[in-house]
């Protein structure tokens, strides 16, 4: 397909004031209520008028109201002049040896960010990024090290997933699409709860790019008290980036343990409203000399007596200056069994696309 053209910086600066004067009301960032009940507020005009302007963008791919021809031309013309088609501008497509997939996009105002496309068997599943930086610091973590931007609009988090079914082609016969949604990229989704919380409404409508819950995974680092209110507000899958097997351990990774601590986060999956036959996902980053020992599979075992979990242990993916290692296979595969034998399903995240900065905690908008 063909690629944006890359901004020249005068241009860009004129193109950034432009986008962030921009007042109108973003399209995209609604979902299907919010945008039906602008409609008619607005506009006068009725619910299905709303159904098809939300088709048009989260079905048909619509990235402006001229697009919209099934609409009048008026309507078009008052559209235009109160509301805008907010989204991401796709930069560059970069693919790996082993075929995963990162899409570099730029925002309105000239930030970058990342998306990661991740061929399995029989399904791919797309990484998507909640903010531009995040601020939870985690030691271990590539996107930590950039500043934090902002947070990400719902209509830039769900443009990730339009332009990745774009890129695999969806609308062709033998098109691949994205099948499964994890929202691990750069970010902390649960610090930018209400637009991710629209992101999921909007990408799970039947209207729009129907994805089932089932297939919508979001991850954690632990805020603690946002945990109960995803449980009740989306019913998708929780990912919690546990990493560490006590307190003082996981205060020297993961900060945000001084505020909410292990007992405190194991108590919020204890009390998470799941779902019948689903589970959490528990992420152990393994990092060598640190975590990784017997004994710390072990006390693992005991935190999470009570939980219906599985566990996914993710080697350390290194980066330039990174102030830790990777275990040796060996080490993560003892740990693993000493999980198994106490009955959990165990999944190693042996890492994909790394040749491409684009495995776990390498992402940071391509600016190292
Ligand atoms: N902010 C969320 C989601 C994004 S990070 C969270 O922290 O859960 C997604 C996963 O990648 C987390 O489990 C995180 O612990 C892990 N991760 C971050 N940096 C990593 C690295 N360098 N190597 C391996 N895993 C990493
Ligand atoms: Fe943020 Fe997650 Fe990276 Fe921690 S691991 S710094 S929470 S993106």
């Amino acid at each position: 397909m063909s690629q944006p053209l890359p901004i020249p910086p005068l241009l860009a600066s004129v193109s950034d004031v432009a986008a962030e004067l921009d007042s109108r009301v973003d399209l995209k960032s609604m979902t299907r209520e919010e945008l039906s009940a602008w409609v008619r507020e607005e506009l006068g005009e009725s619910r299905f008028r709303g159904d098809q302007i939300f088709q048009w963008l989260h079905q048909k791919r619509a990235r402006e109201v001229g697009a919209m021809t099934n609409l009048s031309k008026k309507l078009r013309t008052r559209l235009e002049g109160t509301a805008r088609v907010g989204g991401l501008a796709l930069e560059d497509v970069k693919t790996a040896a082993d075929g995963t997939r990162k899409l570099l996009f730029r925002t309105a105002a000239g930030d970058r960010l990342e998306s990661v496309l991740i061929p399995m068997e029989d399904r791919i599943t797309q990484c998507v990024s909640s903010q531009i930086g995040c601020k939870i610091g985690c030691r271990f973590c590539l996107t930590a090290r950039m500043p934090m931007r902002r947070n990400l609009s719902a209509a830039e988090i769900v443009d990730q997933v339009l332009w990745a079914q774009e890129v695999l082609g969806t609308g062709t016969d033998e098109g691949e699409r994205v099948t499964n949604i994890v929202y691990m990229g750069m970010g902390e989704p649960l610090d930018n709860y209400d637009n991710v919380v629209k992101s999921l409404r909007i990408l799970m409508d039947e209207h729009g790019a129907n994805f089932s819950s089932r297939r919508i995974t979001v991850s954690t680092s632990g805020v603690v008290p946002k945990i109960a209110r995803l449980g009740h507000d989306v019913p998708v899958n929780l990912a919690v980036s546990l990493n560490a097997s006590y307190d003082a351990q996981r205060t020297s990774v993961i900060p945000i343990n001084k505020v909410w601590d292990i007992d405190q986060l194991v108590a919020a999956l204890r009390a998470f409203p799941l779902p019948p036959r689903r589970r959490i996902t528990v992420e152990y980053v393994m990092l060598a000399g640190v975590n990784d020992t017997r004994e710390d599979a072990r006390r693992l075992v005991k935190l999470l007596t009570g939980v219906r979990c599985k566990v996914n242990l993710i080697p350390f993916n290194p980066w330039p200056g990174a102030p830790y290692a990777r275990p040796t296979n060996d080490a993560v595969e003892a740990f693993g069994a000493v999980l198994k034998d106490a009955d959990y399903t165990v999944t190693i995240r042996y890492s994909k696309g790394e040749d491409i900065g684009a495995a776990c905690g390498q992402l940071d908008g391509d600016q190292v």
